[in-house]
């Protein structure tokens, strides 16, 4: 019974058997605080015809299954999480009508009221296994597709995705049952890109917004926060920090910021630091301060900043087969951050900050009876979830 788990050996059977094509999603966030609709639609194909396969998705509820033209039954085809399928052609379209769940514990489609104002503020977190939350998807980084998401919100929200926010058209049903006016948003396909760093961002937020010049041409900035929040946010320092990691990094990797454009978003009840989502970076909303802080923290914030901008080239861009390579991607990520910033920052000295908390945060890890080797063993997702840690993000760094 895999319940949630996904094995390293399923994921390689799997990824030998299909290839995916596209991902078009349909979502419906103006069916109340508990649940929203999911509507996927999966283009992909499979080396041998006539063999099965499985696709995730966690969902309230499966209101219909089309595979090929075929109806699944969702009853019995539904399972641990799982959808099965057999009888796959060379090319198959696999449509998935679905209920989703808001959650609250920062993992898939987190919904959050905020107390000053009343108003709702919806962000995801994805990785390790939680677009299969918000949609039906095959939940392992190597089997990259396109997405093309379509979103029907209230129409005062922003809504911000990893491709640029289309304008607002209005929807079918320009109001909802709560007398709110809503809007639709269909956004362009993105890239080939792992489910994991997809991402959609929804809600009054207040925004800031720039661009910076790129190698490959201008590509628009935009910081985002909670509107009760918008006084303390400090757009000028975090817009800066950001122009000097785009130049740094596409000089020191040769290539181009691979995205169309690159929003910073402070979200709220944030279980991490901060996540390298495709141009849609995600950030704890601890670091817009609320009061003075020290220099030092503001110096953890740029680091988290320039982190998250390098793992746009390093973990978007190429991308770990595996969460084996877990420890190559973050701690790449630090290292990269680190130089960037002790480089083309004012923190030069970023290397001794290194050295006085990351490396402590290593050896501290090292010692206890949980420690690991620099690349685990990541059997499956359960093994993956507990290696987020200083070995992971810190120890690499030093090798
Ligand atoms: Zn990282």
């Amino acid at each position: 019974m895999p319940g949630t788990n996904l094995s390293r050996a399923e994921a390689q059977e799997r990824a030998a058997l299909i290839d995916v094509v596209s991902y078009d999603v349909d979502l419906d966030l103006t069916a109340g605080s508990e649940t929203f609709g999911t509507r996927t639609t999966v283009v992909f194909t499979a080396a041998e015809v006539g063999t099965a396969t499985f696709i995730d998705l966690i969902a309230d509820s499966i209101s219909s299954i089309d595979l090929n033209g075929t109806a699944l039954d969702p009853a019995t085809a539904y399972r641990d999480s799982r959808i099965e399928m057999s009888d796959l052609q060379a090319e198959n379209t696999l449509t998935i009508d679905a209920v989703g769940n808001y959650m609250n514990t920062g993992e898939g489609l987190h919904r959050f009221v905020d107390p000053a104002d009343g108003e709702v503020y919806l962000y995801t977190q994805f990785e390790v296994p939680d677009s299969r939350r918000m949609f039906a998807v095959f939940e392992q980084p190597d089997l990259k597709a396109t997405f093309t998401f379509h979103v029907t919100a209230p129409a005062h929200w922003q809504v911000i995705s990893n491709e640029p926010t289309p304008e607002a058209i209005a929807a079918p049903n320009a109001a909802n049952a709560d007398g709110i006016e809503v809007a639709r948003w269909e956004f362009p396909a993105t890239p080939r890109i792992s489910s994991y760093i997809t991402a959609l961002i929804a809600g009054p937020y207040d925004v800031v917004r720039d661009e910076v010049t790129s190698t490959a041409g201008t590509v628009p900035l935009g910081v985002f926060c909670r509107k009760s929040l918008r006084p303390h946010l400090d757009p000028e320092n975090i817009m800066n920090i950001t122009k000097a990691g785009f130049a740094f990094f596409e000089a020191e990797f040769a290539h181009a910021y691979p995205f169309t454009k690159y929003d910073q978003i402070f979200t709220p009840e944030y279980n991490m630091g901060a996540m390298e989502n495709a141009g849609a970076v995600t950030i704890v909303e601890d670091y817009v301060f609320r009061s003075k802080v020290t220099d030092a923290i503001v110096e953890r914030r740029a680091l988290t900043i320039l982190h998250e901008l390098a793992h746009m080239w390093f973990g978007d861009l190429v991308t770990m087969k595996w969460w084996d390579d877990l420890w190559l991607n973050e701690s790449f990520a630090e290292w990269a951050s680190t130089t960037a910033q002790a480089e083309a920052t004012e923190w030069e000295q970023a290397w001794t900050t290194f050295a006085t908390s990351e490396k402590a945060w290593a050896y501290r890890q090292d010692q206890l009876s949980s420690t690991h080797p620099v690349a685990a063993d990541m059997v499956d997702l359960a093994a993956v979830e507990v290696n987020f840690d200083g070995i992971t993000y810190a120890k690499g760094p030093l090798s």
